[in-house]
């Protein structure tokens, strides 16, 4: 379940993240650009229900760690298939 930066002092909200760590460091880079490393009351990293994916599926962008990981995922599974019908 994907997990997603909120700052209510500027009412915004992250992408969403699949790790939590993602999360955290968004709301750390916000911190640092937008309020002087301060800890803006009520920010919080939340972790989102299915329901609230489906509802806010558009806004979905996978990370760079996410396309890498999804790439090995990919690469390894072609790779079991050649050698599969090619042995
Ligand atoms: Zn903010």
């Amino acid at each position: 379940m994907p997990y997603t930066y909120q700052c209510p002092r500027c009412g915004t909200e992250s992408r969403r993240y699949t790790l939590r760590s993602g999360a955290d460091g968004h709301g750390s880079r916000h911190r640092y650009l937008r309020h002087g490393n301060d800890h803006p009351l009520g920010e919080r990293v939340e972790h989102l229900t299915w329901g609230s994916l489906f509802a806010r599926a558009s806004a979905w962008r996978l990370t760079k760690g996410d396309r890498t990981a999804l790439a090995v995922v990919v690469i390894l599974v072609l790779w079991s298939i050649w050698t599969t019908f090619t042995s």
